[in-house]
């Protein structure tokens, strides 16, 4: 039986091998981290996983839920079309687990952060029922940000990469959905190593230089396409008309699921993004751009809510209105 390791004996454990860039004036160790002065706006924000809630200790190795959690962190940040720069962590512990354990949740943590250029400056242990990982993240912001409040009737829509592939992924984890082989594999992967798409989010915001300007509009897919775009409606003061046959689907997701869009649009933790543009920009062109694959959805409007038209729409259940998902989501993933 393992023993969890002392409070001070865990953060100096963990944090005795990090370094950090010139802009992290001092790190862990003292009663505050020092940053140096931003040179832009920043952006901070912050996320938590719980045991039992977001993840199965079961369903991965600790270096990927440590890269995991910083990810669902990244993802924000590049949802405003921002640089990371420094993040503080706090650990809630409980009985159970030793101190290898914490040696490669903080390996796959700083690893990820080392990844994006992220100092990891500080931390706090706590005791608790259920492990928990809460991760408050500092960011820097290019010469103008993407926000929800930004989309405009006429605007095409677009999302990086495909949807609902994490959505199936956990649900295999959990035992409700059998798939095998290489299908198997890369929507499990979808759900236990999202990448965020900074770089995308970056090409995105420098799209618009004029540093007034709030265009392009855009989120992160965490809770669903749907519900993430509903997100950007209400904020927006718009509706949005989504082409059924547009949705990006992967060939793992079209093999188990065929068209049947529900984890698609109700599935979250994609962590793609979602952006609306101007019209006159090609998918091509955008997927260039941006480094990553793109494709267009649909057409924001006046008015308000999303509607689903084309395709199989006509197939969904319940009907798909804004929020239609929210309770299935409740229901079933939680
Ligand atoms: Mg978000």
């Amino acid at each position: 039986v393992s023993k969890s390791p002392g409070e001070f004996e865990l953060i100096a454990r963990v944090t005795s091998r990090l370094r950090h860039s010139r802009g992290t004036i001092l790190g862990p160790g003292d009663d505050c981290a020092i940053l140096a002065r931003p040179r832009t706006a920043q952006l901070i924000t912050i996320d938590s996983m719980v045991e039992g809630i977001h993840f199965n200790l079961r369903w991965g190795t600790a270096e990927a839920l440590g890269a995991r959690a910083l990810a669902v962190n990244l993802s924000d940040i590049a949802a405003m079309g921002g640089v990371p720069i420094a993040c503080v962590v706090n650990l809630a512990i409980r009985p159970g687990l030793g101190v290898r354990f914490f040696d490669r949740l903080y390996a796959g943590l700083a690893g990820a952060a080392d990844a994006a250029g992220v100092d990891l400056v500080g931390g706090n242990v706590t005791s608790a029922e259920a492990l928990a990982i809460t991760i408050a993240l500092v960011g820097e912001t290019g010469s103008s940000v993407l926000r929800r409040d930004a989309a405009l009737p006429g605007d095409d829509i677009f999302v990086t990469g495909t949807v609902g592939d994490a959505a199936l992924g956990w649900r295999i984890l959990a035992g409700k959905l059998r798939a095998r082989g290489t299908v198997r594999k890369f929507l499990i992967d979808r759900f236990l190593h999202p990448v965020a798409r900074l770089t995308a989010g970056q090409r995105l915001a420098r799209m618009n230089p004029a540093p007034a300007a709030r265009h392009p509009a855009a989120i992160d897919l965490s809770d669903g396409l749907w519900q993430d775009l509903g997100h950007v409606l209400e904020r927006s003061g718009v509706g949005a008309e989504i082409e059924a046959g547009a949705i990006p689907l992967s060939p793992a997701y079209r093999a188990v699921k065929g068209d049947n869009l529900e984890l698609a649009l109700g599935g979250g933790e994609d962590y793609e993004l979602l952006f609306c543009v101007r019209p006159g920009h090609s998918a091509a062109a955008l997927t260039r751009r941006l480094g990553v694959p793109v494709h267009r959805i649909g057409t924001i409007t006046r008015g308000h809510g999303a509607t689903l038209i084309g395709g199989n729409a006509s197939r969904m259940k319940p009907a798909p209105r804004l929020g239609g998902w929210d309770q299935l989501r409740a229901s079933d993933t939680r």
